[in-house]
């Protein structure tokens, strides 16, 4: 299966769930207790790797947001979420609550901050960012010997029992021959998923590395005929739509962004000053059938999976042909 039964499980009996209730609802918690990196790459908005450690969430402020959220799933990011002085404890809350975790990380500190601190689970999802192989890694990075370091640390990550997936965006300068040589790396590594996302275009990014909507298409159609010989977690209806074959609706609700200023509007991608303390004011003020459409001109480019792989999913089930191929694509993975 392309996701461990249990997590699928979880995840459809919330969402039967949360359907009762109304069309718009949350699914994951991309949950940011700190703005501190060790890295600053080039396509990450300043705000996110320049933040004082100091100023980082507590503990008790992390599990309010995701308790007032009600998701299954909290996708721990930030700043690197391994120089977070109280992740072991906030994992270890998270998972007595039942949660799924996903921990996005740059895996550069894995050896001192992870291994032998935080136990493999099967909530525990290890999430390693990787662009490509070495030389554009690097370039993205800024930094050389991060890729050799991150695929060792995968290796090491696999070998001790955790769940580990990969995260790659797709930027302007990615061969997409390359991207298919990290899918045949990484599946010989025995990697549990690998997530291929269009790369966003924030305001505060001035490097022209970010791809116009003809860059996505054209790079999506190629990458939508390798993906079905490797463990892609994109569902197929998101590649069709990276690859301008389908038209989707945005859904930024369902995957709500808990950071250090507080809960972020409309979306973690969207640079603005709108933050709220509370979840139901958040909810309640934001006009989510505006941000749907994704005709302001922040979202031009965008077609990031945290805004359209919930609408994807959607939309394939109203049809019996998508619904067929996704039940394929997750029985095949
Ligand atoms: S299209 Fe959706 S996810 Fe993308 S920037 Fe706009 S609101 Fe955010």
């Amino acid at each position: 299966m392309r996701f461990p039964f249990d997590f699928t499980l979880t995840q459809a009996l919330y969402q039967a769930k949360m359907k009762r209730h109304g069309r718009r609802y949350p699914t994951v918690c991309m949950l940011e207790p700190l703005y501190t990196c060790n890295l600053a790459c080039r396509g990450c908005t300043p705000e996110r790797h320049t933040g004082k450690l100091a100023d980082r969430l507590s503990v008790e402020r992390c599990l309010e947001a995701v308790e007032a959220a009600g998701v299954p799933i909290v996708a721990v990011c930030g700043g690197e979420p391994l120089l977070y002085p109280e992740l072991p404890e906030l994992f270890r809350k998270l998972i007595e609550r039942g949660k799924y975790i996903i921990m996005c990380t740059n895996a550069q500190l894995m050896d001192k901050k992870f291994f032998d601190i935080i136990p493999p689970d099967r909530h525990l999802f290890v999430n390693v960012h990787l662009d490509g192989m070495e030389k554009t890694h690097d370039f993205v990075c800024n930094k050389p010997g991060v890729w050799q370091h991150s695929i060792k640390m995968i290796k090491e990550s696999k070998a001790r029992g955790y769940l580990t997936i990969t995260n790659c965006t797709v930027y302007k300068e990615t061969d997409v021959d390359e991207l298919e040589e990290l899918c045949k790396l990484l599946t010989e590594i025995g990697i549990d998923g690998i997530l291929i996302s269009p790369g966003y275009s924030f305001e505060k990014v001035h490097e022209d590395v970010f791809l116009t909507k003809q860059d996505i298409d054209a790079k999506f159609k190629r990458i939508k005929e390798f993906a079905p010989k490797y463990k892609i977690t994109a569902t197929p209806a998101f590649l069709e739509f990276c690859a301008g074959e389908r038209q989707l609706e945005c859904a930024p609700y369902s995957t709500v962004n808990f950071t250090p200023k507080g809960w972020k509007a409309p979306c973690y991608l969207i640079d603005s000053d709108e933050y709220y303390q509370d979840f139901d004011t958040f909810w309640k003020s934001v006009d989510w059938g505006y941000w749907e459409k994704h005709s302001d001109p922040r979202c031009a480019n965008c077609r990031m999976h945290s805004g359209f792989e919930q609408t994807a999913v959607e939309q394939a089930m109203g049809s019996p042909k998508d619904l067929l191929k996704l039940a394929y694509w997750q029985m095949s993975g």
